[in-house]
């Protein structure tokens, strides 16, 4: 018996004293089972009763029900309730991925036991996100586009490292919603081609780190795009906590064809970029190979603080305030030749 002290009004001795709250082993019959399990009470020492209020009625429905749950093998509402939080998702929501009805995961976590067929898919879902990925895919053109890119984005932080092919998934969907215009450089997304360019510019500069690959990604989108009117990996520009960052920057270290090390440098962790050389560069024309050099060239002689803060105030003239991206248009006013 655990006891908690607590002053109330006594119903049963009718005066003001500690009101312990008692657990107690019980055996119920729940679906034609003996099922035990710990209830919770209030309890009088002075009459010796005991009695359940509102909340622990409710709480001891539920932990009726989660002992039976155990005892057949079904999830317990904690457990529907956990997978859920894994992937930060409202119940209504998770249950409208599924095509289940509006209520359906309340009820499980709460009132409902589920049946044996959504209990399986509940459970696939927690193992493994690429199960939850797909639910979520199939229904992206029913949700919300945040929405949507939080969820894919709680599936990719889940991965990290451990899968590459999610990295390249869950790129697309972020880009899903971005049509093709001066936001993405007039081109679509491509992971391959993405991989091709920073595995150039890690083959050309030893001991490339990942904050100059992602400057180079984007001068070399920028500079492509003010000569050509096209960019070349079809990344958006994001302005993020000071930062400039491609949209996606989580997952696009991750890819496949990258090979990232972490090393330790002054008790700091940098990330460098290794040359894979096995990867194909097939995807890459010679006129974009020749503004990749260039932008190598480029960057030598930049004042790369001072560039980026130039940008960034043409960002915000442009518009008024800051812009969800950046149009690779405002690099074209800002000398940036390929020379
Ligand atoms: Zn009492």
């Amino acid at each position: 018996m655990n006891k908690k002290e607590n002053m109330e009004f006594c119903p049963f001795c009718r005066k003001r004293h500690n009101i312990h709250q008692v657990e107690v082993e019980q055996k119920d019959l729940f679906h034609n089972q003996e099922i035990s399990y710990l209830a919770q009470y209030e309890y009088c020492e002075t009459t010796g009763q005991q009695w359940a209020n509102e909340d622990q009625l409710k709480k001891n429905s539920v932990r009726l029900k989660d002992a039976y749950r155990k005892s057949v093998g079904l999830l317990s509402s904690e457990e529907i309730k956990s997978i859920r939080k894994k992937y930060k998702i409202s119940q209504e929501a998770l249950a409208s991925i599924l095509g289940w009805g509006k209520k359906t995961i309340t009820r499980y976590e709460t009132v409902s036991i589920q049946d044996q067929v959504h209990d399986d898919v509940l459970r696939k879902i927690g193992e493994d996100p690429l199960w939850f990925f797909d639910f979520v895919t199939r229904s992206k053109d029913t949700i919300d586009r945040k929405l949507f890119d939080k969820y894919t984005t709680s599936v990719s932080s889940i991965y990290q490292n451990l899968n590459f092919e999610i990295a390249k998934k869950s790129l697309f969907l972020e880009y899903y919603y971005l049509i093709k215009d001066e936001k993405v450089g007039n081109v679509q997304v491509n992971p391959n081609r993405i991989e091709n360019v920073v595995n150039y510019f890690a083959m050309k500069i030893p001991g490339l780190s990942k904050n100059k690959a992602t400057r180079l990604l984007l001068l070399a989108d920028f500079m492509h795009y003010c000569k050509y009117d096209f960019g070349i990996t079809g990344l958006a520009y994001t302005y993020e906590r000071n930062y400039i960052l491609p949209k996606g920057h989580e997952v696009i270290f991750n890819l496949e064809g990258i090979h990232m090390t972490e090393i330790m440098e002054n008790d700091h962790s940098m990330f460098r970029i290794e040359p894979n050389f096995t990867s194909e560069m097939s995807l890459l024309n010679k006129i974009e190979i020749n503004t990749l050099d260039a932008v190598i060239k480029r960057f030598e002689r930049l004042n790369e603080d001072d560039y980026f803060d130039k940008l960034n105030s043409a960002a915000k003239s442009t518009s008024g305030k800051a812009l969800d991206y950046i149009p690779y248009n405002i690099a074209c006013d800002l000398e940036l030749t390929l020379n």
